[in-house]
């Protein structure tokens, strides 16, 4: 066989530096994914419910590094059925990869199985190369032209278990890769983070806001917001950057008692909309409202990362007062359960400076990933020693589960999870939290929601 060059290609370059494996059982793919992540092959097993320890490793072979995944893995987190686990590893990789090696066996040829994954692979367009596995001697196999019958422009042919066409197949990789991996990451300008600092009047917001500015107020020239309802401060400190989100600095005029608190309301969400991180303000003598709790309820469904401030700790006098607005800030505050409470007083400008290290701490914690091994087998175990409950007779599954990547130039990224099921309505939600208190075990994620994105199964 005689496969053309790789640039001519249809699929051009992807988009990510993940290359999946995928393939119906026994061709290999464990094997391959040893081999690519230069690991010494001991047992290669495609059995399923064969347990791997890993399903993701980087390959470093060439002279481009990517991460290969090996979706055979997944057969070791579910007991699934046959072909409805390599149709949810097809989907899986068609999910998560930029580029997809569907494997397939060179000495016992085509099978049915292949013809349907190589058909519902073609309807992404991604780039894909067929790797013919097992040809271990010529560089052929006796079923060429039934595997160009499948219709892939890419056609290496190796033999994972030799060590043979592995170069030519990660070079082919190489060229399907972005022109330069890092470029993304590559030191951008940090971009300073918005910080609103939201709550009802009363709270202390521009007591804060000026606190924390040192009454440098009058020589930063405040920046009119997208919106009329805020001012933007920048602020520097110790070598980092913020813009301050202050929806303090402009008041309504002329409203008096309710309007003033539910316009208070209107104006926070667009600034909640807008920042990276929100500084939910209370009145520590007050305790939580019902406008303290809407505001929170805002912050929650826009999935911010936020601190709690307990405002005028001065005026807090014993450990039983603060105790009990602690308390009922946990109680009425529950959704919010994620945020640390930090106690202060702008006014005498006792602990001020812990909002910026509480701040720092939750943009530390959301760099911390979970890797996709760990995870899995966090979950696996996770639903083995505490299954979900039926529902309508149906117990919900999880095939894999891996954590998004996402882009935190400008912003503090919440860690978000995403999950194959066979059916997200079969997750009650205390099951969910449940999960969730697992994630929080493992990695510290104080002062960020944890988030959960399901795919389904599709059936046809
Ligand atoms: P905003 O409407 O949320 O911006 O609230 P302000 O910053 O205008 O503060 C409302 C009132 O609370 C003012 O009288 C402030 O002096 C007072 N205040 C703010 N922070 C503190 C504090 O930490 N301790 C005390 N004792 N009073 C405070």
């Amino acid at each position: 066989m005689n496969p053309p060059s790789p640039k001519s290609h249809a699929a051009g370059t992807a988009a990510s530096t993940t290359v999946a494996i995928v393939g119906r059982p026994n061709v290999g793919k464990s094997a391959l994914f040893n081999r690519l992540a230069g690991r010494r092959i001991s047992i290669v097993h495609d059995q399923p419910g064969v347990t791997r320890d890993r399903l993701c490793a980087p390959c470093v072979r060439g002279k481009k590094s990517f991460m290969v995944f090996d979706t055979g893995g997944i057969g070791s987190v579910v007991d699934a059925g046959f072909s409805e686990q390599i149709r949810a590893e097809a989907d899986i990789a068609i999910e998560t990869a930029g580029i997809i090696l569907l494997v397939v066996d060179g000495q016992t040829g085509l099978a049915s199985v292949d013809e349907e994954l190589a058909k519902h692979l073609r309807r992404v367009h991604k780039p894909l190369i067929l790797v013919v596995n097992k040809v271990d001697h010529d560089k052929h196999s006796d079923f060429e032209s039934d595997f160009a019958r499948l219709g892939f422009d890419s056609v290496v042919s190796v033999s994972a278990e030799h060590n043979r066409g592995i170069g030519e197949l990660i070079e082919r990789i190489e060229n399907l890769l972005p022109e330069t991996p890092g470029a993304v990451s590559e030191e951008p300008a940090a971009k300073p983070l918005k910080i609103a600092v939201v709550g009802r009047p009363n709270v202390g917001k521009s007591s804060l806001v000026n606190a924390i500015l040192e009454d440098r107020r009058t020589l930063v020239s405040p920046i009119p917001g997208t919106t009329r309802d805020a001012v933007d401060v920048p602020y520097e400190r110790a070598g980092e950057h913020f813009v301050l989100i202050d929806t303090a600095g402009i008041r309504p005029r002329g409203k008096r008692g309710d309007s003033v608190e539910i316009f208070s309301v209107m104006r926070a969400e667009s600034s909640i909309h807008r920042a990276a991180l929100c500084v939910l303000v209370i009145d520590g003598t007050a305790g939580v409202t019902a406008q303290d709790k809407k505001i929170a309820g805002l912050i929650r469904d826009e999935e911010k990362p936020c601190v709690v401030i307990v405002n005028k700790s001065d005026l807090l006098d014993s450990e039983r007062e603060v105790s009990a607005v602690l308390k009922s800030i946990r109680d009425e505050l529950f959704f919010l359960d994620y945020a640390p409470i930090i106690l202060l007083s702008a006014k005498t400008g006792k602990d001020v400076h812990r909002l910026f290290r509480g701040i720092r701490n939750v943009r530390e914690n959301a760099a911390v990933k979970i890797g996709t091994g760990v995870l899995n087998r966090l979950f696996q175990t996770a639903l083995e020693s505490n299954p979900p409950p039926l529902r309508q007779n149906k117990r919900f599954r999880l095939l894999y589960a891996t954590q998004i990547d996402q882009d935190s130039r400008e912003r503090i990224r919440p860690p978000a999870f995403l999950l194959f099921v066979n059916d997200p309505d079969l997750l009650p939600p205390t099951y969910r939290k449940y999960l969730e208190g697992q994630i929080r075990e493992k990695a510290s994620y104080d002062g960020l929601p944890v988030l959960f994105r399901f795919r389904g199964r599709q059936r046809d």
